[in-house]
């Protein structure tokens, strides 16, 4: 005879689950490695107590590079300590990239960049990069895209960049794979004259950075692509949105009903242009692009993302090390770009959209969980993940709303070395973290191991 008691492998009681839809008390048991069933007084051979915490799916992050070589560096986070990162953040999925080399086809640098990610402790896809050379060879993207790239990367600025009628042909071909093409949508024309302006005339600190990428051409950029776009009849994603001028133009996109989505950053949220004026190095540490923008910006996109003209939050995770940054301290544009929040997003995002009230609005908890989780499953094809629903794939998080945080380097587990939220009290964090039934992080404690995670096909 069985037991007379359902028993499931582990149970989450006496938690407040908050999904998109819905704020509610309730148990989650899960079986191997699934949701097996959501309902009350659910038993299990182990059983977590969330008392006085928030369930949820666990967060999605579209947009990190791990180990990524920018010039003559790497970033700081290899797929083994950013995961870790990320999962004592409370994010259990990434969506990383793969770029081909000049002669390499599609499937064996996909194969490649896997390799690299084997020690990778939550699930993972890749976005794969369309360069200039691979428009030659388009016909490798229906290829990518049944190996599991369900998302295909195109650059308007860089050595990567596409030239207009590029961008159109790479977008028939990621239309015709019915993929998805995310975008880094900046004007690098302009941005290439005006940096060789500023540094002709010795304006070369931090501070002309965020002057030679003006809101204005992000938002043309943008603008552009979402046109070319329309006309090729493909689903678009706008990477790294930093000013209103491209919330402008996706919203517009929206209103033509257009399948146009845009996400923000931590970074572009939080921190302005100000920080760039920081004296020596300080002042290098956060050069990313799209720069960070005046406060108003910020401001605008806050409004954007609850009202939903901006769609999820990413981090564009990318850290270099305060001496990799500082080489660039005589000509800013040689500083290599990009900051860290691959472990702060979600509690970053929970502050600013739900805040430290003890009776938080339940449709700020689950716009919260929205950006951070169910859209970005959506909009990225993690088709077993960011709900909490039987069959989905057990990736949940216990975040506690008063678990009070400092961000600094040291209560941090990214690697390098400094934050950009350094002193930023939260008022929550996340406490236990599980992946696909395996608690990764237990109140705290770490408890995974490299290699659980695993690559999964968008
Ligand atoms: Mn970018
Ligand atoms: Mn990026």
């Amino acid at each position: 005879m069985t037991t007379p008691t359902p028993s499931y492998d582990l149970v989450i009681r006496n938690g407040t689950l908050v999904t998109a839809g819905a704020v509610y008390p309730a148990d989650v048991a899960i079986d191997g490695q699934q949701i097996a069933a959501i309902g009350q007084d659910l038993r299990g051979r182990q059983e977590i107590d969330a008392t006085g915490q928030y369930v949820i799916p666990g967060a999605i992050d579209g947009h990190v590079h791990l180990g990524m070589p920018i010039g003559r560096f790497t970033s700081t986070d290899d797929f083994f300590h950013g995961t870790r990162a990320a999962a004592f953040g409370g994010t259990t999925a990434i969506v990383d990239f793969v770029e081909t080399g000049p002669d390499e086809t599609m499937l064996a640098a996909l194969a490649a960049r896997q390799r690299v990610a084997a020690e990778a402790v939550i699930d993972y896809g890749l976005h794969m990069t369309i360069g200039p050379l691979d428009i030659a060879r388009l016909d490798q993207v229906a290829a990518a895209r049944a190996a599991g790239c369900g998302s295909f990367k195109l650059y308007m600025a860089y050595g990567l960049r596409l030239t207009d009628d590029q961008l159109l042909l790479a977008l028939e071909a990621v239309r015709d794979a019915a993929a998805l093409a995310v975008v880094h949508a900046e004007n690098w024309a302009i941005i290439t004259a005006l940096i060789g302006r500023n540094i002709a005339a010795g304006r070369t600190t931090p501070h002309w950075h965020p002057r030679s990428r003006p809101e204005a051409l992000e938002g043309e950029a943008a603008g552009r692509v979402i046109d070319i776009a329309a006309y090729a009849g493909a689903r678009l994603h706008i990477f790294h949105v930093s000013c209103a001028a491209v919330v402008a133009r996706i919203a517009a996109a929206k209103a033509r009903g257009l399948p146009v989505t845009g996400e923000t950053c931590p970074q572009y949220l939080y921190l302005t242009d100000a920080v760039y004026d920081r004296p020596g190095v300080a002042g290098a540490l956060p050069v990313c692009s799209p720069p960070l923008r005046p406060a108003a910006e910020g401001r605008a996109l806050w409004a954007a993302l609850r009202d939903g003209a901006l769609d999820l939050v990413t981090t564009d995770h990318c850290p270099f090390t305060a001496e990799e940054k500082a080489t660039g301290l005589d000509d800013f544009s040689h500083i290599p770009g990009g900051v860290p929040s691959i472990e702060s997003r979600l509690a970053l995002v929970y502050a600013g959209l739900v805040g430290d009230s003890d009776a938080p609005d339940p449709t700020a908890l689950r716009r919260w969980v929205d950006v951070c989780a169910t859209t970005p499953a959506r909009v990225f094809g993690f088709a077993r993940k960011g709900q909490l629903l039987p069959g989905y794939d057990a990736d949940i998080v216990l975040f506690d709303p008063r678990r009070p945080f400092t961000v600094s380097p040291s209560s941090l587990h990214e690697t390098a070395g400094w934050t950009p939220y350094d002193g930023l009290n939260l008022p929550g964090w996340p406490a236990t973290t599980i992946s696909r039934g395996q608690v990764l992080v237990a109140n705290g404690q770490w408890l995974g191991a490299p290699g659980q995670g695993r690559f999964v096909a968008r």
